[in-house]
């Protein structure tokens, strides 16, 4: 497993990354009776289960992408990763597991047969892991897609979720939804405050996102009280708290 890739930030690079995102794979429309907030977790370390902890508590399920290369590892920065016992405590749960390539490819650089193959790879790997349920949410690692990943994605999965920022009002690309990164800082927050309130005023669909969740998260991850006070609010705002298919199934994304 490489831990340290990081996507391109070259200007060409920047602006296929813009184009991509205006070019719509697959057009929804997100058409919800009650607002919708789906939280997510990334890749994914053990400790994901505190934010399952806390989204169950308030009456949800949440999405967890696994990434399977990293399955039962340790990663240098967020510690122990999930493993069998992790995506069947989640099942048992009522969580909704999903897909996030084996390897953690860069689906905007790499050539649509290298990314099918990844994913095809991730979809074997969580069988032979004991999740026998269909997969039907996928999350692109580091956000990065291309038009011809995302027309593969919305194919083979209800929702692909990216990591551009933004609440999914109205006509969308179900194949790479918009999401809110929840991190450490003040910034952070406020920002995602922000996001909810135009979700609850637009009654649109809101994912955030995030990899461990903890008292001391890493720089990759969420304080615990962050998603408690997120869930809270959501909820007294008229939200439903939804993992990614049912999401899209409120939201009239998906029949
Ligand atoms: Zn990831």
């Amino acid at each position: 497993m490489q831990w340290a890739y990081t996507p391109s930030r070259t200007f060409p690079a920047r602006v296929q990354r813009r184009v991509v995102q205006w070019r719509k794979a697959c057009q929804a429309t997100v058409t919800p009776d009650r607002p919708v907030v789906t939280f997510t977790f990334d890749d994914f370390p053990k400790s994901a289960l505190n934010g399952a902890d806390i989204v169950e508590k308030h009456g949800g399920r949440a999405g967890f992408y696994a990434c399977t290369s990293m399955m039962g590892q340790r990663s240098p920065v967020m510690g122990e990763m999930f493993d069998a016992d992790t995506l069947a405590e989640l099942r048992a749960r009522g969580h909704e597991v999903g897909a996030h390539t084996h390897s953690h490819v860069d689906c905007a650089r790499a050539r649509l047969e290298k990314v099918e193959r990844d994913i095809g790879e991730n979809l074997v790997a969580l069988g032979e892991a004991g999740h026998g349920e269909t997969v039907s949410a996928f999350a692109f690692p580091y956000g990065e897609t291309s038009y011809a990943a995302k027309r593969w994605v919305g194919d083979v999965f209800a929702t692909g979720r990216g990591i551009l920022p933004g609440v999914n009002t109205g006509d969308v690309d179900r194949s790479q939804l918009r999401a809110i990164e929840l991190g450490v800082s003040a910034w952070h927050r406020r920002r995602a405050l922000a996001a909810l309130k135009t979700c609850i005023e637009t009654k649109g669909w809101l994912f955030f996102f995030t990899h461990d969740v903890g008292a001391s998260p890493t720089s990759y991850g969420a304080p615990t009280d962050l998603i408690e006070e997120l869930a809270v609010r959501a909820l007294e705002d008229g939200a439903v708290l939804a993992a990614p298919t049912l999401g899209a199934v409120l939201c009239g994304v998906i029949d």
